[in-house]
């Protein structure tokens, strides 16, 4: 019988991560939609998979906690089977600031929950992907941000530079597990209508900018997920250790 694929997509409930489930679902995948505290929003996202044919499953876990990491790996093992393909997509913002006004708190929130939390959701897709471990192979898109190049300046150099790590975080990655079966890539949205920016302070962010951006449009979250399935798939079978920027050429 054939087997149908499993993604874990992280913060899966709400924007980008939304998406991506839903898109994952329509090509056939078994999906673990992960979220933090919104469960209205990753149920009704499970809700629209499970009513077209797919098969899905919500787990509450906040990313940046080991135990709680650890406890959503278990429950996909257990639950749905060996794991194909990572998504990294759960990530926070502060609301705008200048640095002289950051806290060590808000940075180490940022860094924990959008860097922290990255590796440790690698870590453990590794130890079930890994052909040196027995696994079969596999693999992980990070979703970065196009603030990796901006850096943010007075808005949030924090968030940026975090962005920053998790771009670093796949160029070593990607050559650490190359020859172990797993391709690591990442993709770097520009500004696409989501509730994130409404967690910056500036709801109608991509409105405001938007006449800087080349294509002079903010992104759809579905289209960065599209740019994410092609990376974790057969498609992009060459394709390591790459950023695929979709900035509308900002
Ligand atoms: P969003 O609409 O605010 O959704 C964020 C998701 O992440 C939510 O599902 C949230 O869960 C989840 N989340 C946050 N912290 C978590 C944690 N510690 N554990 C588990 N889940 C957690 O954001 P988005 O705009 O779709 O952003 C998705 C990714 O794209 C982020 O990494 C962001 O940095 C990146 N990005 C976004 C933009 C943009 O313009 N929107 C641009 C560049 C990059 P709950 O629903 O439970 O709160």
């Amino acid at each position: 019988m054939h087997e149908s694929k499993v993604v874990l997509v992280t913060g899966g409930g709400r924007g980008i991560g939304a998406a991506t489930a839903l898109l994952y679902a329509s090509k056939g995948y078994t999906v673990c939609i992960n979220y933090k505290s919104n469960s209205l929003a990753a149920e009704s996202v499970a809700r629209q998979i499970q009513s077209a044919g797919g098969k899905c499953i919500t787990v509450q876990a906040d990313v940046s906690r080991e135990e709680d990491v650890a406890r959503l790996f278990a429950t996909i093992d257990k639950e749905l089977g060996r794991l194909s393909v990572l998504v990294n997509n759960a990530g926070i913002l502060r609301p705008q600031s200048r640095l002289v006004d950051m806290s060590a708190d808000r940075i180490n929130t940022i860094l924990t929950n959008n860097v922290t939390s990255y590796f440790l959701c690698c870590r453990e897709a590794i130890k079930r992907m890994s052909t040196r471990l027995g696994g079969k192979g596999g693999a992980i898109v990070n979703v970065s941000s196009g603030a990796a190049r901006s850096g943010s300046p007075n808005e949030y150099i924090d968030y940026a530079a975090s962005k920053g790590a998790v771009d670093t975080l796949t160029k070593g990655l990607s050559l650490e597990v190359a020859a172990e079966g797993i391709r690591v890539n990442c993709v770097r949205p520009g500004l696409i209508y989501t509730e994130m920016h409404a967690d910056g302070g500036e709801a109608n962010r991509v409105e405001r900018l938007k006449s800087i951006i080349p294509l002079k449009r903010g992104g759809e979250p579905q289209e960065v997920a599209e740019a994410i399935y092609w990376l974790s798939s057969e498609k992009a079978s060459f394709s390591t250790g790459n950023y695929l920027d979709l900035a509308g050429g900002l």
